[in-house]
Formats: structure tokens, C-alpha cells, sequence
């Protein structure tokens, strides 16, 4: 317990801001959550919608690396609603075609060898050229991708020649899922680690879908757990600005004038939202704070289309190289609970959610315009099963600045959890740790600050 109960203000109800206050309401802090939405979860965050269909602020495919997310949803006893799929990768092409990269049941690397030999559409000479490309990675496993975030992975490729073919069809749809932003513009670390990752920990690259809703899986039983320890959540709260006396933190202004001060701060925004509540006396003293003006958060477009029949039957996560739908899935097949169309049970038809990326073109345009530019990718990768389907209803969620751009060189720029001054903490997905911005990495990232407040306080982690 916290020795004489010091209170943290938590800015940002996303995940991170979530699994923070729970971490800390355990250990006996007084929390309070600062939320500027009407709804908690951020990036991840769902609702639903006037018609009673759950909208979510994107798919959300759960990697088998992500332990820590799990522990946290076995302390709140949600592990169960994460439902795991087939241990593969299905790419699906114009004109009907596809292809998947399958694992067998077996040891590091062995795990990958169909993916290589039976994918059924790059050839052995391909692939051998790919697997002699990561060499390299073989050798000096996770000490390799640092050392080549100076290039994107365009130019990586571009250096080991594995060829164009892997890199439009496999690569550039992995990209935009990962971050969406293309190989032109990604580090090649990112992708490096990725493949370095799903290469060494067997069931890393294993997916799974929440079998419902994040709000009713993650951010409610999240608050429940933290405020039956007496955290307090605040949502529309938006933070203006940190209030900085030269050394410490001293408050935080909120956008109603109010004032509210701490022993601890935790930021859990978004970087750009964090860049904006800094004071600018932080931001010109110290280069931690100066650089995070370099991380750029990426625009992305969600899009939820019902269908009147049955399109595509598999219960996964698919990619697609062709049109602009990097990455998607059939709710209707892997997430039972949102079988619903306006409130009803929806049985016959298909309940896709598609990730637009790259979005910068796009964003700008009429939802009529990008259901319609999604429609026809669609419908270019089914052109049997999608003949004569109907739309029967269709929604768009647009995010111009999400996760942050991994462009080269940015690793320098993301900061740690403990800051320069005192008692001031970060989290977010932007922050260090292994897993970039996603959900893993936003409870890494919390951990991370919770165990940095908990070695200020001189408690035991
Ligand atoms: C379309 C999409 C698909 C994704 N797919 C996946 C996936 O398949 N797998 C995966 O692992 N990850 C995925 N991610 C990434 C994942 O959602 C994020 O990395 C993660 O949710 C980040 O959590 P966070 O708490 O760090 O930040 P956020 O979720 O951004 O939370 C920050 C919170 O701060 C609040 N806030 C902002 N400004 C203020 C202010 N001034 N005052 C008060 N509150 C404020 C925001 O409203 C928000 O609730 C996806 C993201 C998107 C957008």
C-alpha cells in the first residue's frame, strides 16, 4: 500500500490511463482519471451506435505476444472473451485469388516452414531469396532491427533484393496493418521486429478477436476494478495544460478553468495531445520534452459494411495488397456478439470492418465516397460470392491522427516513462517498450510508469 495514500492524476482514459489507475488503485494511491471523451478507451474505444450496433474506433486483432495485456485481463477476468484463431495469415487478392501463410505445430523456426514452402503463390526461389535477406536478423536476432532504423523497409528491401513481388503483396499490406503508413515511409526496424519476434516466440504471430465489445471486455471491468479500490473517473475532462514551477509539476488546468493538483502526474495521452498540454518552459529546457514535436500520429479511416449475404466464411484476420483495405475481417465470423443489424440478430450476411490506410488522400473524402472505394476493393477480392450483394447499412470512423509514425530515426525521440522532472510520468503507446503503439504496448507502457511511481514512493515493485 502507499504509505500515506499520495494521489496521482491520470491524464487520458485510454488503455494505458486504464491500466495505470488500476496499478496504482491496487497499490493504494488515490487516483483520478482525467477523460476529454464521454467514453474511455482511446484507439480502442467502441460505442454503440443510435441503431444499437456496436462501432468501434478500428479492428483490434489481439497478438499472441502481448502477455502483459493478458495478465492484466486474467486480473479482471476477461482473459476469457479473447477467442484465438487458426495460426495463420490469409492475403486475399483482385480477382479472387489468395494466399496463406499457415505454421505447423512445432519449434522456433520450424513453426514457419509451411509459410515457406506451401503458401501457394510466392515461389520456393522467392522465398529462399526472402530467407536469405534475413540472415542477418537469424544471426544477431533482436540486437539487428536497431541498427536499421536509419532506412525504411523499402530501402532495406531495396538493399537485399528479395523482390517486388513479396513486397506488394506481403509487405505493403502488413505495413499499413501494423501502422498504416507504406513501406516507403516505415523503418525498416519495425518490421524487423516484427518478423524477428514471430520468427523466435512460436505463437507471437497467433491472433485473436475479442468475442465482443473492448468497452464491456476491457475499459468497464478496468474502471470497476480500479474504482472499487476508490479511483475516480472523470470523463468529459479535458486537460488544457500542465502547470510547471520550473521544477515540479504543480497542477494541471482543465479546459473549464478548474485547477487540480497532485502528488504524481501521469500523462496517458496521445503524443500530440501531450505535446499540446506541455507548458512551453518544458519544452525549450529539456530535449526529452523537445523531441516528442518529431512523433506524428498517422491518420487512418475505419469502415463497417453490412451485406446481405455471406461474402467471405473465414473466422480470421485477412489482408488484402489490392485497393485500400491493408487489413479486415468478417465480424459476423469472429466476434459472436456483434452478429447484430440495427439491435437485431444478424445470421445471413456478412458484418465486415475494414482499416483504410494509407488515409491521407482519403480522409478528406464524403463517407459516401470511401464506402464506395471500400465496396469495390471488396467486391475485387469476391467477385463470386459478392455478385448482387446489397449494402444494408455502413459506417465510417474517421481518426486523422492515431498511433505515431515509426518513420525512420524516430526511436531517439520516444520517451521514456520517467521524465526529467520528478513527479511527472508517461505512458501511451508512443513511449518505450517493445511493442510500438498497440495495445500490448499500452499496458507495457503503463506498467512501466506505475513501476517508475512506485520507485519514486520507494515501494516494492
Ligand atoms: C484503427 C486502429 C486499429 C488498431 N488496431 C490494433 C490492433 O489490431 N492491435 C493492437 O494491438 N493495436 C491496435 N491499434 C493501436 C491501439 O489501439 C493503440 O496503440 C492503443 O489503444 C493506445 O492506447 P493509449 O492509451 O496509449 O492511447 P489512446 O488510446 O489514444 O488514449 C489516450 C486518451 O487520452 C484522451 N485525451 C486526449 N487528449 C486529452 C486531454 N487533453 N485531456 C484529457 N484526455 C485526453 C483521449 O480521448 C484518449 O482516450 C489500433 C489503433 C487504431 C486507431
Amino acid at each position: 500500500m502507499a504509505s500515506d495514500n499520495k494521489s496521482v492524476l491520470i491524464l487520458g482514459g485510454g488503455l494505458a490511463g486504464l491500466t495505470a489507475a488500476k496499478r496504482l488503485a491496487d497499490r493504494g494511491f488515490q487516483v483520478k482519471v482525467l477523460e476529454k471523451r464521454d467514453i474511455y478507451g482511446g484507439k480502442v474505444s467502441s460505442w454503440k451506435d443510435e441503431e444499437g450496433d456496436w462501432i468501434e474506433s478500428g479492428t483490434h486483432c489481439f497478438f499472441g505476444a502481448y502477455g502483459v495485456l493478458y495478465d492484466l485481463m486474467k486480473e479482471i477476468g476477461t482473459y476469457h472473451a479473447v477467442s484465438w484463431k487458426e495460426h495463420q495469415l490469409t492475403y486475399t487478392l483482385s480477382g479472387g485469388e489468395r494466399f496463406t501463410f499457415g505454421t505447423w505445430d512445432m519449434p522456433s523456426p520450424l513453426h514457419l516452414l509451411p509459410a515457406i514452402v506451401r503458401n501457394g503463390y510466392f515461389t520456393i526461389a522467392e522465398m529462399a531469396a526472402f530467407s536469405r535477406s534475413l540472415i542477418p536478423l537469424a544471426l544477431q536476432k533482436n540486437l539487428y532491427p536497431p541498427t536499421q532504423d536509419h532506412l525504411t523497409f523499402a530501402e532495406w528491401a531495396e538493399e537485399k533484393k528479395f523482390g517486388k513481388r513479396l513486397m506488394e503483396k506481403m509487405f505493403r499490406p502488413m505495413a499499413l496493418a501494423l501502422k498504416f503508413i507504406p513501406p516507403e515511409e516505415i523503418s525498416a526496424k519495425i518490421i524487423l521486429d516484427v518478423t524477428e519476434t514471430f520468427y523466435r516466440v512460436p505463437d507471437s504471430s497467433c491472433m485473436g478477436f475479442l468475442k465482443g465489445a473492448p468497452q464491456e471486455y476491457l475499459h468497464q471491468p478496468l474502471i470497476q476494478a480500479s474504482a472499487l479500490k476508490g479511483a475516480q473517473f472523470r470523463s468529459r475532462t479535458t486537460v488544457d495544460e500542465l502547470l510547471f514551477d520550473g521544477r515540479e509539476i504543480k497542477g494541471v488546468l482543465l479546459r473549464n478553468g478548474e485547477i487540480l493538483t497532485a502528488d504524481y502526474y501521469l500523462s496517458a495521452l496521445p503524443v500530440h495531445n501531450l505535446v499540446n498540454v506541455l507548458p512551453v518552459s518544458l519544452k525549450t529546457k529539456d530535449l526529452f520534452f523537445a523531441g516528442l514535436e518529431n512523433l506524428e500520429g498517422v491518420p487512418v479511416i475505419s469502415v463497417q459494411i453490412w451485406y446481405d449475404r455471406q461474402i467471405a466464411s473465414d473466422d480470421n484476420v485477412l489482408f488484402s495488397p489490392d485497393g485500400v483495405i491493408p487489413v479486415y475481417a468478417n465480424l459476423a465470423r469472429t466476434t459472436p456478439e456483434y452478429r447484430t443489424l440495427r439491435g437485431e440478430p444478424f445470421t445471413d450476411g456478412s458484418r465486415f470492418e475494414f482499416c483504410v490506410a494509407p488515409a491521407r488522400e482519403l480522409i478528406g473524402l464524403s463517407k459516401e465516397e470511401i464506402v464506395r472505394q471500400v465496396d469495390l476493393s471488396m467486391r475485387n477480392c469476391y467477385p463470386e460470392t459478392s455478385q448482387g450483394a446489397n449494402i444494408l447499412k455502413s459506417t465510417v470512423v474517421k481518426i486523422p491522427r492515431s498511433v505515431y509514425a515509426p518513420i525512420p530515426n524516430m526511436e531517439r525521440f520516444r520517451p521514456t516513462q520517467r521524465t526529467p522532472v520528478r513527479n511527472f510520468f508517461i505512458s501511451g503507446g508512443f513511449s518505450q517498450q517493445l511493442y510500438y503503439d498497440s495495445m500490448g504496448g499500452a499496458v507495457m507502457s503503463a506498467n512501466l510508469a506505475v513501476k517508475g511511481i512506485l520507485r519514486a514512493e520507494g515501494m516494492p515493485e
